[in-house]
């Protein structure tokens, strides 16, 4: 999908599709026509980049040994030519000599390259000189060439085709006898050199366009055709190079990709890395250039500022949101960003402006997924403290570092709690107390969250089953589950374990989950909720409404219960729209026979326009903060202010 709005000319032509190009009279159209021919020679024809070290080694050492055998082999073939053994000698030198130059360790590639070149024409020239010109000969040129051609340089390659023609045309004239085997072109040398010619420059074409993919191979991503890392580093060094002003990087990570290769398999997840590179392709102008780092990596380097750069990003999420249908199925792609230009660089150097990038785009992952994060300095330490949680998170289960508070959920008509959420805590050794909403996407990213997970339900319905028990009534407990729960783990098996072994009956846990359960595989994700309810669990949808697609997902997610998001709580009672959509939500659930909970109700203004819009229950500081079980226990019993001076609030166990 091409992405054509917004300032920027987002054309492939870029700034060559400016109209005012067009106004000028022929002069102008012919310098077009030219720059067009020249764009067009230079895609055609290779670039003659550098060969890397090693390779060019190997190839001038093979170069080398064969200029070497041919000053020896020439030399005995002039003695056995019957050429007095002095002109034998002096052959062989004349052929070895070159390569004096081509072996000094010292020098440049292109003096030794081109020393080497000398001495295998010069071979070419001594054989067709010792054979008087005989056709055959001259077959030895075509195959000089070809070994020049392994340098992938134009100096050696310019060279041969020069001394092909010169020697024919120059040499052929003043002594046809040591070129031409036949007497027409011993008359017509400068004509039979251009015969010559043509056919060394049709042979030469074939060098070029095998050299020319040499080159292309080693800076293309095979499988979607764009610049790999190297072309990308390259082009960014040039922008740096010759842009007086910012230029930036942007660093793409699909978020989950794994999850597509593992449950649709690697085919699929190919398609949807092209699918993904030709959208990243329409987002951008000519001048930029996108490339494939590597898996579900991909980069693209901008001509202009962060600002211009995140403006890319935002487009290019806007490109990816759309589902790709594979096969039928549609895959819903995520994707994190991270932006760094060269002003927040600490040197004007390529790589340092994709580490920035990258170090973004890691932050853009642990802020939530999906977005784009610009980088700033500093962001180093953050980074770093982030991957120091991450490491202490798999101990902490272990260490018993964590706890699970739990809030109260109240009916609102008569005022008992009916239930408890379970709230994850973690009480670092050095940090102190970490929330959740900092360590649960860590968590989430590094995996641990399948452990943890089950650790927060077998503890939650063990405190729900004892509260019950102690009370004499039922206790219900609603835990919270990610995404990569519903994924990787066997949810259904750990939640049957859970309620196994605590004794809680199924119809007292609830299990919340957010929209983000619907990012990948919907159609696993709703059988997995649909066989936890077959257990007797009931599903709460969380945080409703923050997610663009919450009326879609309700209609999709086997759900008993939907819980209105703190958000639009909080702004009810001041005069805003709030209290229409709250209304509005409240009156979808009841018509679709759900139960409704408003969280983060803090204010008696609050609870009494919920109260008015006949909400059945809900959660929020007004009626109990999270607190460890203890605080809720029989032993010891809740703390918290009633909620309304006169209003019966029975608050069990
Ligand atoms: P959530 O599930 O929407 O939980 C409600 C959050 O709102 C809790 O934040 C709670 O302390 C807070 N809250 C409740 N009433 C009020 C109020 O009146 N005012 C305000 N300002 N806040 C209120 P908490 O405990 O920080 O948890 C944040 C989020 O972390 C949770 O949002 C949930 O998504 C996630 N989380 C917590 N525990 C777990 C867990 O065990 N597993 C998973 N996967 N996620 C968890
Ligand atoms: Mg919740
Ligand atoms: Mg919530």
């Amino acid at each position: 999908m091409a992405y054509s709005s917004g300032t920027a000319p987002l054309t492939r032509s870029g700034e060559g599709g400016n109209p005012g190009l067009q106004v000028g009279g022929p002069g102008v159209e012919d310098t077009g026509m030219l720059r067009a021919l020249h764009d067009r020679l230079a895609t055609a024809l290779p670039e003659g980049r550098h060969l890397p070290e090693e390779v060019w080694h190997r190839r001038h050492r093979a170069v080398l040994w064969v200029a070497a055998a041919q000053a020896a082999g020439l030399g005995v073939m002039a003695l056995l030519t019957g050429r007095t053994p002095l002109t034998a000698v002096l052959l062989a030198v004349a052929v070895a000599c070159p390569l004096t130059f081509a072996a000094l360790p010292g020098s440049g590639r292109g003096l030794r390259s081109a020393a080497a070149t000398a001495s295998l024409l010069a071979a070419s020239v001594t054989l067709v000189y010792l054979m008087e010109g005989l056709t055959e000969a001259h077959f030895h040129f075509f195959v000089m060439i070809g070994l020049a051609a392994l340098y992938q340089n134009w100096v050696p390659f310019g060279m041969a085709l020069i001394v092909v023609l010169g020697h024919h045309g120059l040499v052929g004239t003043l002594f046809p006898h040591a070129v031409f085997g036949h007497g027409s072109a011993q008359h017509a040398p400068w004509t039979w050199a251009l015969v010559h010619g043509v056919f060394v420059l049709a042979a030469s074409l074939a060098h070029l366009a095998a050299w020319r993919l040499n080159e292309q191979q080693g800076l293309r991503d095979p499988l979607t055709g764009l610049a790999n890392r190297t072309l990308l580093l390259e082009t960014t060094g040039r922008m740096l190079a010759r842009r007086a002003g910012p230029t930036s990087v942007l660093f793409l990570d699909l978020d989950d990709f794994k999850d597509v290769n593992d449950s649709r398999g690697h085919a699929v997840g190919d398609q949807l890395l092209t699918t993904v590179s030709r959208r990243l392709q329409g987002c951008v102008r000519s001048v930029d250039q996108v490339a494939r780092l590597g898996g579900d990596e991909f980069a693209v380097v901008v001509a202009g500022s962060a600002r211009t750069a995140a403006e890319v990003g935002e487009r290019a999420l806007s490109a990816l949101a759309d589902p790709v249908v594979i096969d039928g199925r549609a895959i819903h792609v995520r994707v994190s960003i991270g932006v760094a230009d060269s002003t927040t660089a600490a040197d004007r150097s390529a790589g340092t402006l994709l580490r920035n990038a990258d170090l973004a785009m890691y932050l853009a992952k642990s802020a939530g997924k999906n977005r784009v994060v610009v980088y700033a300095e500093g962001m180093e330490r953050a980074a770093q403290v982030k991957a120091e949680l991450i490491s202490d998170l798999d101990s902490a289960v272990a260490g018993g570092q964590l706890t699970v508070h739990y809030q109260p959920t109240v009916e609102l008509t008569g005022g008992s709690t009916t239930g408890y959420e379970a709230l994850l805590r973690w009480q670092h050794p050095t940090r102190g107390l970490v929330p959740p909403m900092e360590f649960i996407p860590l968590a989430e990213e590094s995996g641990a969250i399948v452990e943890i997970g089950r650790w927060v339900l077998t503890e939650a319905t063990r405190q729900a089953a004892q509260w019950s028990r102690e009370a004499g009534r039922r206790i219900d407990v609603a835990v919270n589950l990610s995404p990569r729960q519903l994924v990787d783990d066997d949810v259904v098996s750990t939640v049957r374990t859970a309620l196994d072994a605590s004794g809680l009956p199924a119809g007292q846990l609830t299990l919340e989950v957010t929209e983000g359960v619907l990012i990948d595989d919907v159609e696993a994700v709703v059988d997995t909720l649909r066989a936890l309810r077959t257990l007797g669990v009931r599903i709460a949808i969380d945080d409703f409404g923050t997610g663009y697609s919450s009326l879609s997902y309700l209609r999709r997610l086997p759900a008993d219960v939907v819980k209105i998001d703190r958000s639009f709580v909080q702004d009810l009672g001041s005069g805003g729209r709030s209290t229409t959509l709250v209304a509005s939500i409240i009156e979808l659930a009841r018509s679709l026979h759900l139960e409704v909970v408003a969280e983060g109700v803090e204010t008696e203004e609050q609870h009494a326009v919920l109260e008015r819009l006949a909400c059945s229950h809900a959660q929020g500081y007004l009626f109990g903060r999270p607190q460890p079980a203890d605080v809720h226990g029989i032993a010891a019993p809740v703390s918290v202010p009633l909620p309304r001076p006169g209003t019966p609030v029975t608050v069990t166990p």
